[in-house]
């Protein structure tokens, strides 16, 4: 398999719900995403969301949307990604990753909105199956960065990895008079997280030990879908570049990982050249 070949993989940083109606330049970097990829064979989501007792994988025929948020308006209650479920991608998670013992869930979640937030800009047709690998939220740190890296076969099998979370993600924090703002230690953390994502992936939990951590990650579902990411680039021995970056409401960051070639230039080496930029003041988040 040749790195041409080999299916990008990415971090997304999704951040309000309200981005899956949105357009700003968040929602455009993952539109510019989903062109570049073209049609992977499927779309395999570890989501933020799905944060829970054990490890399991989607494995319907057609998960729900899941509108796991109150307190929004109707209009994103009525978002439907009808995309397909893949049973046969999820067995093949199953059997990927033994020993580690993976749940079939055929009944029970579905797609969530970190990942349908995302999606309905990367696939808007909602035509790419789509299985959810959920967050075992009883296992350490190491444990995911390590399903990562066992994870890693399924690019050159044409699935699109993603992960969906944020750097930092602190709701206690939330000032909302600072929408494209962050406080220091947001803004530090963050760019300690890109230092080591764009030069040395697998030493991506050396983060954990940083002044800033205990702010920026006061729960850690938010962080650890970036460890699947972190894996995937140290099983192939690859950076991932910054897809964008940018803050919202001082608290969060808006950071998007790529890893893999596609045809806006993202090689992994975090050597190409940058994406076109979008002015930070087009965002509407
Ligand atoms: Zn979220």
């Amino acid at each position: 398999m040749t790195e041409a070949a080999r299916v990008p993989a990415a971090f997304l940083g999704h951040g309000n719900p309200m981005n899956a109606l949105d357009h700003n330049r968040y929602t455009e970097a993952w539109r510019a995403l989903g062109e570049s990829v073209g049609r992977p064979a499927g779309v395999l989501s570890i989501s933020a969301h799905w944060y829970t007792n054990a490890t399991a994988v989607t494995s319907m025929a057609q998960p729900r949307t899941i509108h796991d948020f109150y307190g929004f308006p109707d209009e994103l209650f009525a978002v439907d990604y009808p995309a397909p479920g893949d049973s046969a991608l999820a067995g093949k998670v199953v059997d990927m990753l033994e020993p580690t013992w993976v749940g079939q869930d055929s009944d029970s979640w579905g797609i969530d909105h970190g990942t349908w937030s995302v999606l309905v800009h990367v696939f808007p047709d909602a035509d790419i199956p789509v299985v959810q690998l959920s967050i075992n939220a009883t296992k350490p740190f190491d444990y995911h960065l390590d399903l990562g890296r066992r994870l890693a076969p399924l690019r050159d099998e044409g699935i699109l990895i993603v992960g969906s979370g944020n750097v930092v993600h602190n709701l206690r924090r939330v000032d909302w008079n600072q929408p494209d703002g962050s406080f220091d230690w947001a803004r530090r953390f963050n760019e300690t997280v890109t230092e080591v994502m764009t030069s040395a992936p697998g030493d991506i939990l050396s983060v954990v030990d940083d002044a800033d951590y205990p702010l920026a990650v006061p729960t850690p579902d938010h962080f650890i879908p970036l460890l699947y990411i972190a894996g995937l680039a140290d099983a192939a021995e690859q950076k991932t570049r910054v897809l964008i970056d940018g803050y919202t409401m001082g608290s969060l960051s808006m950071t998007c990982f790529a890893l893999g070639r596609n045809e806006i230039g993202l090689s992994g080496t975090g050597e190409a050249p940058p994406l076109p930029h979008v002015p930070a003041d087009e965002s509407n988040l």
